[in-house]
């Protein structure tokens, strides 16, 4: 029996463990990869605290920014061959055929399964994924940049798609972390005005580097005064993990105004103004991640030169001190685990 390192959360809530695991072997439609490297998303932190209504079943390991080779392909799995480089993302698998994987919403499947989640994800140096559902990842990307683009770059691509902002429209994005990075140049790209919101000054800055028009430290400043200062959003999307940012960016919307809501605070509810909702026109849209055809898409475009990703790469040795880095805030968007 061949043996791994694994990432491996023991109980929900306690410190990620590094073990030495089984290399799993891939199953029937499976392929199996070896890691080349893997985003740390700040859903994986919520997955090992056991955040949200929908609990992960310990021990597993987190992950889904997995970017590494095909080294076998298990019974009937037709698609990918070894030596192949792909992308393991949060969307593992969906049924195929329900009325939204039959739509284009496989993101919506209700029999889906997520990687790092409900299945051992891409925290280790391998990992058996469905050969369905993994994306191949162009040569002209990198693995260390295809890893953030796997998750904060599809979701936040898919979030801008349907906002429907349109060009010389104002998109204000709430938390510039690992997705939010990436929302700013998506927003620009689709031809919106960009507003950043942070709380960290060193975020706001890359906000600007990375093309935002205007920032606000919603710390020093009141983020709905200044947005409306600004002529108020037409689309506001938010990161950030709490509540409290959802309300304050669904009050900085200009009438006719999309709140998207992609963060998922562990703390679940928010309060809308029900009136200023209906008079205004105002919207409330929830997005999940993005179908493997956005994943190609985001693909392409970073190939094509649109979109950078700002990271820093870490051992997965050193995962629990990466995930007090980027709780504390101070982490220069995304960290990938490099194998
Ligand atoms: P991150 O920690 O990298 O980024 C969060 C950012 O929010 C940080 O830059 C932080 O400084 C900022 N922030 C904190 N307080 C703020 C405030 N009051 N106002 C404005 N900004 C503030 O996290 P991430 O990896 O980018 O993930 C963000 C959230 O998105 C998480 O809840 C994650 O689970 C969720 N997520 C959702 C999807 C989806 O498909 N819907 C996909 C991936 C991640
Ligand atoms: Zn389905
Ligand atoms: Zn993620």
């Amino acid at each position: 029996m061949t043996l791994m390192r694994a990432a491996v959360v023991p109980e929900l809530g306690g410190k990620v463990e590094i073990r030495e695991v089984p290399v799993p072997e891939p199953g029937p439609g499976q392929v199996l990869v070896r890691m080349l490297a893997s985003g740390l998303c700040h859903t994986d932190i919520h997955a090992a605290n056991g955040d949200w209504p929908v609990k992960p079943r310990p021990p597993f390991t987190p992950g889904h920014e997995g970017v590494g080779i095909v080294e076998k392909v298990g019974p009937g799995a037709t698609l990918h061959r070894p030596g192949d480089r792909v992308a393991i993302a949060w969307l593992g698998s969906a049924c195929g055929h329900c009325r939204y994987c039959l739509t284009g919403w496989e993101t919506l499947c209700e029999a889906q399964r997520n990687s790092g989640y409900a299945v051992d994800g891409a925290w280790a140096e391998y990992a058996v994924a469905s050969d369905s559902h993994v994306v191949a990842v162009p040569d002209a990307v990198s693995s260390f940049d295809a890893a953030p683009l796997t998750c904060a770059g599809v979701t936040t691509f898919k979030a801008v798609k349907v906002s429907g902002i349109q060009p010389g429209e104002t998109a204000a994005v709430y938390g510039i972390g690992g997705l939010g990075h990436l929302a700013v140049q998506y927003a620009r790209a689709f031809g919106a005005r960009v507003i950043g919101v942070d709380v960290e000054d060193a975020k706001l800055e890359l906000a600007r580097d990375l093309g935002a028009d205007h920032v606000v430290n919603a710390r020093t400043t009141d983020p709905v005064e200044a947005v409306g200062d600004l002529g108020g959003a037409d689309v506001a999307v938010v990161l950030a993990t709490s509540p409290r940012v959802f309300e304050q960016a669904f009050s900085s919307l200009r009438r006719g105004g999309r709140l998207v809501c992609v963060g998922l605070p562990a703390d679940d509810k928010m309060t809308i103004p029900i009136f200023d909702l209906v008079l205004g026109g105002k919207s409330v849209i929830g997005s999940i991640v993005g179908t493997r055809q956005d994943l190609a898409d985001v693909f392409a475009l970073h190939a094509a030169g649109r979109t950078k990703v700002i990271a820093e790469a870490r051992r997965l040795d050193d995962v629990n001190t990466c995930i007090e880095e980027v709780l504390a805030g101070n982490v220069p968007a995304r960290l990938v685990f490099t194998f």
